[in-house]
C-alpha cells in the first residue's frame, strides 16, 4: 500500500484508525492536492501542540449516488471533518446543516462533525478574495467584476462578490439559461435589494455601457485543458484591471496567456486552493494554521504531477 492511498467506501466497513481523521471526497479524487496540503499544515502545526500530532487526512474516491451512505459511514466511523470537491459539493447540501454564510450559495465544501450528522460551511469565496487580494494585489470591494460561468464555484463567487461589497457583477455563460438562472438566484434570492448591481454581459449583443476596469473572474471549466476555447476574448472587452482563474493545473490557462501578452495582470486558483484549504483546517481546528506550509506543500505536489 503506498503511503497515500485512495480509498474507497468498502474501506470504511473495515475502518480503524486511533487519531483524529480528516478526508477530502470526490469522482475523481485522483489529482487532488489536498491530502498533502493539509497533512504538511498538521505536520508544521504539530511542532507547536502535541494534539495535531495524532491528526491525519485522508482520501477517498465516492460516487455521486454513494455521497448520503459515505456521509453516514464517515461519521460512524468517528471522522471529524471533511472536504468535498466536484462532484459533492451541491449534493451534500441536502444531507447535512447549513451555516448561514453557506446557504445563499447552495453548495458545501467543508462539512464539521456535530454529534448527530454533519455541518456544512463553503470556504470556496474566502479562499477567492483571498486569492485575488494576495496574487493580483486587488480587493473585490467597489470592484466591476466579470465573473465567467454559471456552475457551483461561480455561485460562491458571486455571493463572495456581494459580501465582499463589490459595485457591479457582470455575468457571462457559454448557456444562456443556467447564466440566466444564477442571476435570478442572485437578485431574487441571495440579496433581493440589498446587494451589487447585477447585470447580464451577452458578448454577441455587447450593452452600451461596459464595465469599468473590470476583474475577470474566470469560474469555468474552460481552460483545465489547454486545447479549451477561450471562455472570453479579452480583446472584445475593455482592458481589464486584472484576470483571476480559478483553474491551477494547468497554472496557466489559454486565458491567463491572452491576458499576459495584452500586460494584463493575471493570477491562477493556487491562492484560492490554499486559502479555502486554510479556512477549513481552521474550522476543524480552532487554531491559527501555517499557511505558507500548504502552499509549499501545494507547490511541490503540483512539480510531482507533472
Ligand atoms: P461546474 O459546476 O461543472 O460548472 C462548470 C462551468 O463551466 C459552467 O458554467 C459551464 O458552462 C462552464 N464551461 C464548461 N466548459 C466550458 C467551455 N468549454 N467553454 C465555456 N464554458 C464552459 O464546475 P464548478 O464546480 O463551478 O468549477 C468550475 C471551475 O472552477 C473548475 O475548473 C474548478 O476546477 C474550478 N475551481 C477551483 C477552485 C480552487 O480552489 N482554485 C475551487 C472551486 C472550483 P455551461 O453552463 O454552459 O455548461
Amino acid at each position: 500500500m503506498s503511503a497515500d492511498p485512495i480509498h474507497t467506501l468498502a474501506d470504511l466497513d473495515t475502518w480503524s484508525f486511533p487519531g483524529t481523521a480528516l478526508a477530502v471526497l470526490g469522482h475523481p479524487i485522483k489529482h487532488s492536492v489536498s491530502p498533502p496540503m493539509h497533512n504538511a499544515a498538521l505536520a508544521e502545526m504539530a511542532k507547536r501542540d502535541a494534539r495535531f500530532a495524532t491528526w491525519k487526512y485522508f482520501r477517498f474516491d465516492i460516487a455521486p449516488d454513494d455521497l448520503p451512505v459515505a456521509l453516514g459511514k464517515l461519521h460512524a466511523c468517528n471522522f471529524y471533518g471533511i472536504n468535498l470537491t466536484v462532484p459533492h459539493k451541491i449534493i451534500a447540501f441536502e444531507h447535512v446543516t447549513i451555516d448561514a454564510d453557506a446557504r445563499p450559495i447552495g453548495a458545501v465544501n467543508t462539512l464539521r462533525r456535530t454529534p448527530t450528522g454533519w455541518h456544512g460551511y463553503n470556504t470556496d469565496g474566502y479562499g477567492l478574495a483571498t486569492g485575488i487580494r494576495e496574487d493580483l494585489g486587488m480587493e473585490l470591494a467597489g470592484a466591476e467584476v466579470i465573473l465567467i460561468g454559471a456552475g457551483g464555484a461561480a455561485r460562491g463567487a458571486a455571493v463572495e462578490c456581494g459580501a465582499q461589497k463589490c459595485k457591479m457583477i457582470w455575468l457571462v455563460n457559454r448557456t444562456a439559461e443556467t447564466r440566466d438562472q444564477l442571476y435570478r438566484m442572485l437578485v431574487e434570492t441571495a440579496w433581493a435589494s440589498n446587494g451589487p448591481t447585477v447585470q447580464i454581459l451577452d458578448l454577441k449583443d455587447l450593452p452600451k455601457i461596459l464595465p469599468k476596469d473590470p476583474i475577470v473572474i474566470n469560474a469555468t471549466s474552460a481552460g483545465l485543458k489547454l486545447s479549451d476555447p477561450l471562455p472570453i476574448d479579452l480583446i472584445a472587452l475593455p482592458r481589464p484591471a486584472g484576470v483571476y482563474d480559478m483553474i491551477y493545473n494547468p497554472l496557466e490557462t489559454p486565458l491567463l496567456a491572452q491576458a499576459r501578452s495584452l500586460g494584463i495582470p493575471t493570477a491562477n486558483g493556487l491562492g484560492m486552493l490554499v486559502h479555502q484549504g486554510a479556512r477549513a483546517l481552521q474550522i476543524w481546528s480552532g487554531a491559527a494554521v501555517p499557511v505558507d506550509a500548504m502552499r509549499a506543500a501545494v507547490h511541490s505536489a503540483m512539480k510531482a504531477h507533472a
